[in-house]
C-alpha cells in the first residue's frame, strides 16, 4: 500500500457546525497542517444510504440503500473489499450497520461483534448496536473508549484501511436539536480527544480523514435536501512524510468521490463500479 488511511465518520456533524465548533481540527487547518473541503452528501441525507455511498462510491439510487430500514449485505465493490483484493488489511470500530452492509447479514452478535479473521472483508472489527437507545439512555459508547479501542486494534494489527464511526453527535442532535448546549459540549469532548489521538495515528503512519455521513438541522432532523442536512466537512491530515495533493479549497467534494479518492491515495486499484473522479493523490 502506498498510504494507510483512517476514515472517521462523526455521524451528523454538518459542515457549518464542524467549522465553528471543532477548534483543534480548525487550528491545524489554520496552521497549514491539515486541509478541509466542503463535501456534499448523497440523497436521501440519511445514515444508512450515506454509509453505503461513502464506501461504494455509488448513489443510493444505484446501491439500493434508500433508508435506515434497509437490511442486507451489498453486492457492490466497496473500500473494504477493494483493499482486501489488493492484498491489504482492513479494520473498523463502528455501528453494526457497517457489518450488515459490508461484512455479513443479518448481524449476528456472536459471529460479528468482534472479528479477527483475515478471510472476511472487514478483518479486524469491533461493532456496537446501540440496542435499547432512548432519550434518557442514548446507548452511544464513550467516544474516548472507542478511540482507545481503535488504537488498540491498530497497535495489534496495523490495518491498511481503518473505519471509525461514532453516533454520539447524531443521537444527541435528534434528542436536543443541533443548536444545543449538548452538541456544543460533546463536540468539544470529541475535538479535545482528537487533539491527542490524531498525532498518535499520524505517527503510526496513517492519513486521517474526518467526515460525516450527513448534517442535521437546528431542530434535529436530516434526510432531505437542505444545505444544513447535506453539507459535510472533509478534513485531511496527511502522513507528514507524504503530503496529499487535492482539489482547490473551494471545490465541493461529492460523497461518491470519497471511496475512489481513498483507494487512489492508498495505491489500490479502483473498482469499475466507482465512477466518480478521485480527488486525492
Ligand atoms: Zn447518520
Amino acid at each position: 500500500m502506498k498510504n494507510k488511511v483512517i476514515l472517521l465518520i462523526l455521524d451528523g456533524l454538518g459542515y457549518s457546525y464542524a467549522r465553528k465548533l471543532m477548534g483543534n481540527l480548525e487550528g491545524w487547518v489554520e496552521a497549514g497542517d491539515a486541509k478541509v473541503w466542503q463535501g456534499q452528501s448523497v440523497l436521501p441525507s440519511a445514515s444508512g444510504p450515506c454509509y453505503a455511498s461513502i464506501h461504494t462510491g455509488l448513489t443510493p439510487q444505484d446501491h439500493g440503500v434508500t433508508s435506515n430500514y434497509h437490511q442486507g449485505r451489498l453486492e457492490n465493490a466497496d473500500i473494504f473489499s477493494a483493499v482486501k483484493a489488493a492484498g491489504g488489511t482492513t479494520g473498523a470500530v463502528a455501528h453494526s450497520f457497517f457489518s450488515d452492509y459490508f461484512q455479513s447479514s443479518p448481524f449476528n452478535h456472536l459471529r460479528d461483534m468482534e472479528v479477527d479473521d483475515i478471510n472476511r472483508p472487514i478483518q479486524h472489527a469491533r461493532f456496537y448496536t446501540m440496542t435499547g437507545e432512548n432519550k434518557a439512555q442514548p446507548a452511544t459508547p464513550s467516544d474516548i473508549d472507542l478511540f482507545w479501542q481503535m488504537s488498540l486494534v491498530i497497535q495489534r494489527h496495523h490495518p491498511d484501511y481503518f473505519l471509525f464511526h461514532s453516533c454520539t453527535l447524531d443521537s444527541l442532535g435528534h434528542n436536543y436539536g443541533f443548536d444545543s448546549i449538548q452538541i456544543d459540549k460533546n463536540c468539544y469532548t470529541i475535538d479535545a480527544a482528537l487533539g491527542d489521538f490524531i498525532p498518535r495515528w499520524q505517527e503510526q503512519g496513517y492519513d486521517v480523514i474526518i467526515t460525516a455521513d450527513h448534517g442535521q438541522s437546528a431542530r434535529g432532523h436530516h434526510g432531505g435536501t437542505e444545505a444544513i442536512m447535506r453539507d459535510i466537512p472533509i478534513y485531511y491530515f496527511a502522513n507528514p512524510n507524504h503530503p496529499v495533493q487535492g482539489p482547490a479549497p473551494d471545490h465541493v467534494i461529492h460523497q461518491t468521490a470519497i471511496a475512489p479518492s481513498i483507494l487512489q491515495r492508498m495505491g489500490v486499484a479502483i473498482p469499475e463500479s466507482m465512477q466518480s473522479t478521485p480527488v486525492w493523490t
